[in-house]
């Protein structure tokens, strides 16, 4: 049952002695004992007691192509023979970063025919930052510094990044946000919504952008950045109406806008990018996930030929030392292959999704189970003891979508809970077969996260 490594006590202890985990309350998990995951295969990870977990989180939302895809690793081993690393500073440049870059502007909608490489999402969208305030400042109007974004939105952890994230949580901790970045609220038609219709709330937030614009001035705002569909909020999947008014708003007052793609690119939301989905048309584009699926650590901006042709004229004094470094650009490029020509993308879209949506969506008959929301395979429920008034727990917020969260644990399966909601993100491959089983868990989960719930009074 235990292969090659210590047994699962000593390592916890090791891990509570010596490891600090993001996101994560030390002496709670020190107490506890992380759950140590030791492989992978498929949609399923198996943990160090032998235990086999459906992980319907693709792991951080970026495990598209699935676990144990040898061509990925093989990719690796043959880059790492060949040049591990070089850089791209310095008038310099490198194979697999030339065919990267070509290979996602070819993906990638409207003129997005630029990339620059980061190591990450939360690197890509500091790239971002100063990329859209240098644009303005090369295009003469210097005083365009303002980047509006939204509460509740995420684009990472770093300082910069995090202040572009409307996690109020994150803020409280080392002085954030940073100058010049301002939030707006959400499209959280559940929570927020109240007694408007999803469409006219939709339109409502919209609006909040215009309002902000004026109220800062249109000459001072650089850039609007969003996910198209929030992920770590919440999966939150905006009305209908909420898109294309903002995309109104932009042209008005011509405002850049950044498409955070970090979750919803790579086929999660059914197509390539979440962009195509909604229509929307982005100067600046941030990947990273399911660019490598997760393989090897990478993200980047994809940028339009309007921006790039006046960043180009100048020097960008950015970059970081693995700006497109050779092993983690050939594995993405090795799984950018896979997803296409094993049309995992395309059959996520057309055969995946609605399959797994007519299933997620019939999780509302479930007396814990407000609404379902579903976009391609990234999905979310709201937990609530009355859906009728959308009402929340008398508990405190998360209290219950936490039990919820380790029944799933306890039943193998990785599902996520912020707040009270509950959500997926599974790797595009997953079967219709696993699908069933995603579900029956994530009912039986509910069964007992409701028992305890009524056991406790927490309703
Ligand atoms: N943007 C979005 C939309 C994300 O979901 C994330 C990560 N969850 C990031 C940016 C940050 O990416 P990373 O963790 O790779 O820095």
């Amino acid at each position: 049952m235990i292969e090659n490594h210590l047994p699962t006590a000593e390592l916890q202890r090791l891990d509570a002695a010596h490891h600090m985990h993001p996101f994560t309350h030390g002496d709670a998990l020190a107490e506890k004992g992380a759950r140590i995951i030791t492989k992978a295969d498929g949609v399923f990870l198996t943990d160090s007691e032998g235990n086999e977990i459906l992980d319907a989180m693709a792991g951080l939302w970026c495990v598209n192509i699935g676990y144990g895809r040898k061509e990925l690793a093989e990719a690796a081993y043959r880059q790492m023979l060949q040049l591990p690393y070089y850089n791209t500073f310095f008038q310099t440049s490198h194979v697999p970063a030339i065919e990267l870059a070509a290979r996602i502007a070819e993906l990638a909608p409207g003129d997005l025919n630029h990339v620059f490489f980061a190591g990450s999402g939360s690197e890509a969208n500091d790239t971002n930052l100063r990329m859209v305030r240098q644009y303005w400042a090369m295009m003469g109007q210097p005083d365009r510094q303002v980047v509006i974004s939204r509460w509740n939105g995420y684009h990472g952890s770093s300082v910069g990044s995090g202040s572009l994230g409307g996690m109020k949580f994150m803020h409280e901790q080392g002085g954030m946000p940073i100058p010049g970045i301002e939030h707006i609220d959400q499209p959280d038609w559940w929570s927020e919504g109240g007694d408007m219709t999803p469409e006219a709330f939709g339109i409502a937030r919209a609006r909040a952008l215009e309002e902000r614009i004026l109220e800062i001035g249109a000459d001072r705002v650089a850039a609007f950045i969003a996910e198209p569909v929030q992920g770590a909020g919440g999966v939150i999947v905006p009305p209908e109406t909420y898109w294309p008014e903002i995309k109104r708003i932009l042209a008005k007052y011509d405002i850049l806008f950044v498409a955070d793609e970090v979750i919803c690119g790579f086929g999660r939301t059914g197509n390539w990018f979440g962009s195509q989905t909604y229509d929307l048309v982005p100067d600046i584009m941030t990947i990273a996930k399911g660019l490598s699926s997760g393989y090897a650590p990478i993200g980047a901006s994809v940028v339009s030929d309007k921006v790039a042709g006046v960043i180009g004229k100048g020097e960008f004094a950015h970059g970081y030392t693995y700006s497109g470094h050779p092993v983690a650009a050939a594995v993405a490029l090795e799984n950018l292959r896979i997803l296409d020509e094993e049309g995992i993308v395309e059959r996520a879209g057309s055969v995946t999704a609605p399959y797994l949506g007519a299933k997620w969506n019939s999780l509302t008959d479930h007396p814990l189970v407000g609404e379902a929301r579903i976009c391609g395979l990234m999905g979310s429920i709201a937990l609530t003891p009355d859906k009728a008034r959308r009402a929340p727990f008398a508990a405190d917020k998360g209290t219950v979508g936490l039990i919820c969260r380790e029944r799933c644990f306890a039943n193998n399966l990785v599902m996520r809970h912020v707040g009270d909601r509950m959500i997926i993100s599974p790797p595009l491959t997953i079967s219709e077969a696993e699908i069933d089983l995603l579900i029956e868990r994530a009912r039986l989960s509910l069964d007992e996260a409701l028992d305890i719930v009524n056991r406790d009074g927490l309703m």
